[in-house]
């Protein structure tokens, strides 16, 4: 039995946060990256501007920021709690029969089989708040540390160095320090793309004060495109150079003796190992592929550059040996002194908007509240300070282990929330298989339908999305921000910590009586403050006694705040001060370079992962924007020239792309920016926006031994190529049903749905397929034989409801969508259909480029060769880059593709343009 039932088990619901409409504009932080910029929603959430107040982004903000507004409706959202009934549907369920269940399953579930057989498995896109009470229920409460977070597969491995070397989870700099540096190292970091408001802060920098980039990454990325110096380093060779900068900065005496001998240990030790490891920049190149001469130029950069900054982001991370890759990149930070001083710091890029806030509440499985772990003396605290009566007394089950739990029958109730582990998990096939094996999943979320949910959730518990809900976030640097509702919570939706504390008031626990989400801030900051006594890190005691009106009014903060203070610290360990039994940094050895997984005959290529542009993660906000789809609409995989000469993959065809663990299909973009022998492919695609692109399901699940992140950029694999008979696309007005013999691509589009196609089907196929969708007698259609064409479109009041097009070669869509969009069609409109040409101006401007003002290729190209060579000339003529500046990457490398004679790379087109 459960033991330590404290209270009654009432059976009322927490009376959550209201959620008004704004009168006003509301300051609130964008959902997507960890730069975690600041935003201002106009009231009704017709406009979302940057926020010229937050420190993050001083009202700057990419192409997803400036698109959030195009985001907020209320298509496919979950808003009623929802049962699985016998044959397989949904049906609502009112509040208290679906929090009565959970609880119930639960509680039957830790009777049974103890409290190791329940699980959590969380989002870093949860507020603090959200994360704090989860935590709390299943760390104290239940007894059991399966907690774990998608953030396992984001910056575990950061969190992990950062405890070896400081004693703490601390991210020691600050944003400005990318202001201040002269010279900025990113590694792994395709900031441009990822991280973009913080990559235009790099870019001024470099402009304005002449700060040096140099960019360490397997892929010529945008980023790279902008450095002063690229190293396109072989997967899995970070180690190798940075024990060899090591070595380097002490055989030229670029160390800070002083710093070492005051406030670090272990130097010695760790350079006679990183001497093993790189004992020369000869061995160096042979283990990393990189040239000597590009080697011994950034050393000496590095080793004359007091001012340094070196960010690092998945490249890093996403390792089996992630940990040591941060512990490598420390070392040389602690070994010159250059950390927590201005313009110089080891720099983590966080990638979820509040993962940093997951972290701080112990939303990891081995960790406990506050950035305590499970040593007695944090868990007797944390147990007094709960009232808690079943403290977990050791770490939980990290993501991967947790899933591999299930799949073994030892995990037997899971409750997912605000994440989608069937398409984001490594090697996503089987953890999704493993769900079905649960007695009780329960998912909370926004949306009716994802590869998690469709994997049999038992009980669906609807969440208030962002803009709907209330808390705080934290974002790379320690800065504590608020996000804040500005729209009503339509439905039946509630905060995800409002949930959890009915749950656990279900259960019969006392400690879960939050009225609102300042009461929750409140107590973990208090947490943070108790017996700390300087021995922890994380310390926000100056807010555990914010009125709610100050807690509404909060600005952004950086942690710590002590008792008795309102604003944070900008940097930490300029002076030691380390949070280590001895107080000392300290130098750690990494272990000897390799990846998880080797080459065979069957997977010859090496699969890297990622992220792009114009989408974050699974796309369930930025998928809905149709100026974000245009940006790369179809899920791809990029390979090289050589690559795509050696597997038979044409630029714009298609190819199967497999792995030890699954298989995709995907379009081919043949680029100058993949090395021979390594392939690319994002991550964003799920079974809600494709027939065959969840890349998740492609990659290996090895994972860092320290910090159980999965090794997401290397897992062996084979291209093959893929004819279809035919490829186009279908414009509609409802969602279409598309059989399993097409591959198809979801892209959001203005008042409908469009649907990019391929596929084999004969043409009564297709003509069926086509009758079923058009649903309509007012169909004019265009049957060319010769050409292998079909096009056509059914009407209803002389508004399109459906367009077709299907060739043997993608045709385009521009002109489509401009006719889709009308209210009417006049004669010779509908004709253009057919003929595919139209008297109206319909520009073939290219593969867009510039999200904000609709601006492609073809069009900067054209002003490029009108003598406009730089990104303010070309901004001033066509506006492209002149807003978010996320594009201007792209537009520098297509000035310099138009200076080098000859050039010609494909880099932003998903083929269909090719
Ligand atoms: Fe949002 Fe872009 Fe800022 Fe990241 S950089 S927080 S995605 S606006």
């Amino acid at each position: 039995m459960l033991d330590g039932v404290l209270a009654p088990a009432p059976h009322d619901i927490s009376q959550a946060d209201a959620s008004p409409v704004q009168a006003t504009a509301t300051r609130s932080t964008c959902p997507y990256c960890g730069v975690g910029c600041g935003v201002i929603a106009s009231p009704g959430a017709k406009d979302v501007v940057g926020d010229p107040a937050h420190p993050a982004n001083f009202a700057r903000l990419c192409s997803k920021g400036s698109a959030l507004g195009e985001t907020l409706g209320l298509d496919g959202r979950l808003l009623y709690p929802m049962r699985r009934q016998a044959d397989g549907g949904l049906a609502q369920v009112n509040w208290d029969a679906a929090l009565d269940e959970a609880a119930e399953g639960f509680r039957r579930v830790v009777d049974r089989h103890g409290p190791e057989a329940v699980a959590v498995y969380l989002s870093g896109q949860l507020l603090t708040e959200d994360y704090y009470v989860a935590n709390k229920l299943m760390k104290g409460f239940i007894g059991s540390a399966n907690v774990d977070t998608n953030s396992r597969l984001c910056m575990a491995s950061t969190v992990a160095g950062h405890k070896r070397a400081f004693g703490a989870d601390v991210v020691p700099g600050s944003y400005e320090d990318l202001d201040e540096a002269d010279l900025i190292v990113l590694v792994g970091s395709n900031a441009a793309w990822c991280h973009p408001v913080l990559f235009q802060r790099i870019m001024r920098n470099k402009e304005e004060r002449g700060a040096k980039l140099v960019v360490i990454d397997t892929r010529r990325t945008v980023t790279a495109e902008s450095a002063d110096l690229f190293l396109q380093i072989a997967p899995g060779g970070d180690q190798a150079l940075f024990c060899s900068l090591l070595v380097y900065l002490d055989k030229f005496g670029a160390l800070d003796a002083d710093y070492i001998r005051q406030y670090t240990t272990g130097f010695e030790s760790v350079l006679t190992a990183a001497r093993n490891i790189a004992p020369s920049i000869e061995a160096t190149a042979m283990s990393t592929q990189l040239r000597e001469v590009d080697i011994a130029a950034f050393f000496e950069l590095f080793a004359r550059t007091t001012r340094t900054v070196t960010a690092f982001s998945q490249g890093v991370n996403q390792s089996a040996q992630g940990t040591d890759k941060v512990n490598a990149i420390i070392n040389c930070h602690l070994a010159t002194g250059r950390i927590g001083k201005p313009g110089a710091s080891p720099f983590s890029l966080t990638g979820q908007p509040n993962a940093m806030g997951g972290r701080e509440v112990g939303g990891l499985a081995n960790s406990l509240a506050a950035h305590m772990g499970f040593d007695a003396g944090s868990v007797d605290r944390v147990r007094r300070f709960w009232n808690a009566p079943r403290m977990a007394k050791r770490e939980g089950l990290k993501a991967v282990q947790m899933f591999d739990a299930i799949a073994r029958g030892e995990i037997k109730a899971l409750w997912v929330v605000g994440t989608n582990p069937s398409a984001s998990l490594p090697n996503a096939n089987a953890a999704r298989a493993a769900l079905a094996k649960l007695e009780l999943f329960i998912v909370s979320d926004n949306v009716m339908s994802n590869d998690t949910i469709n994997g049999g959730a038992h009980l669906l518990l609807p969440a208030q999305a962002w803009g709907e809900k209330s808390g705080t976030v934290t974002n790379s640097e320690r800065r504590i921000s608020r996000q804040r509702a500005f729209l009503p919570a339509p439905g039946e939706t509630r905060p995800d910590w409002a949930i959890f504390s009915d749950v656990a008031r279900r259960m019969g626990f006392a400690g879960f009586d939050f009225r609102s989400s300042a009461d929750v801030f409140r107590e973990h900051a208090a947490l943070s403050a108790f017996e700390n006594k300087g021995a922890r890190a994380f310390n926000i005691g100056g807010l555990a006694r914010l009125s709610d009106a100050e807690y509404d009014a909060f600005e952004p903060t950086q942690w710590p705040i002590h008792a008795g203070e309102r604003i944070g610290r900008e940097r930490l360990f300029a002076q030691g001060g380390f949070f280590s039994p001895d107080r000392r940094g300290k130098f750690i050895a990494p272990a000897k370079p390799g990846l998880a997984t080797k080459l065979t005959e069957d997977f010859p290529l090496r699969l890297n992962t990622g992220r792009i542009r114009d989408q974050w993660h699974t796309m369930t906000r930025t998928g809905l924007s149709p100026r974000l789809a245009r940006h790369l609409a179809e899920p791809f995989v990029e390979l090289g020239a050589s690559d795509a000469e050696r597997f038979g993959v044409e630029h714009g065809g298609f190819a199967r792309v497999a792995t030890p663990y699954g298989d995709c299909v995907l379009r081919a973009v043949v680029t100058d920016r993949q090395p021979a022998g390594h392939i690319f492919a994002p991550i964003h695609w799920t079974d809600e926006t494709a027939a065959h692109a969840r890349i998740g399901a492609l990659v290996a699940p090895f994972v860092d031994p320290f910090s159980g992140q999965p090794e997401a950029k290397a897992t062996p694999a084979i291209v093959t190529p893929l004819r279809f008979a035919r490829q186009g696309f279908f414009l509609s007005r409802k969602p279409m049903a598309l059989p399993r013999d097409v591959w198809w691509t979801r892209v959001a589009v203005a008042d409908g749905f469009g649907y990019r196609v391929a596929s084999d089907l004969k043409d009564d196929d297709w003509a069926a397929l086509i009758r079923a969708a058009a649903a309509s007698d007012d169909v004019i259609e265009l049957i060319d034989e010769t050409r292998n064409l079909f096009s056509g479109a059914a009407f209803v009041d002389e508004r399109a409801m459906l367009i077709w097009s299907l060739a043997p070669l993608s045709p385009s869509w521009d002109l489509a969508l401009e006719l889709f969009s009308l209210e009417r069609l006049d004669r010779s409109e509908r004709l253009s259909i057919l003929s595919g040409r139209s008297g109206r101006q319909v520009e073939d401007d290219g593969p867009l480029v510039c999200s904000c003002f609709g601006v492609g290729q073809k069009k900067i190209e054209a002003a490029i060769a009108q003598g406009r060579r730089s990104t303010s000339d070309i901004g001033k003529a066509i506006r492209a880059g002149s807003n978010c500046g996320s594009c201007r990457p792209e537009i520098e490398r297509l000035i310099k593709v138009s200076s080098a004679a000859g050039s010609s790379t494909n880099w932003t087109t998903t083929g269909q343009h090719a």
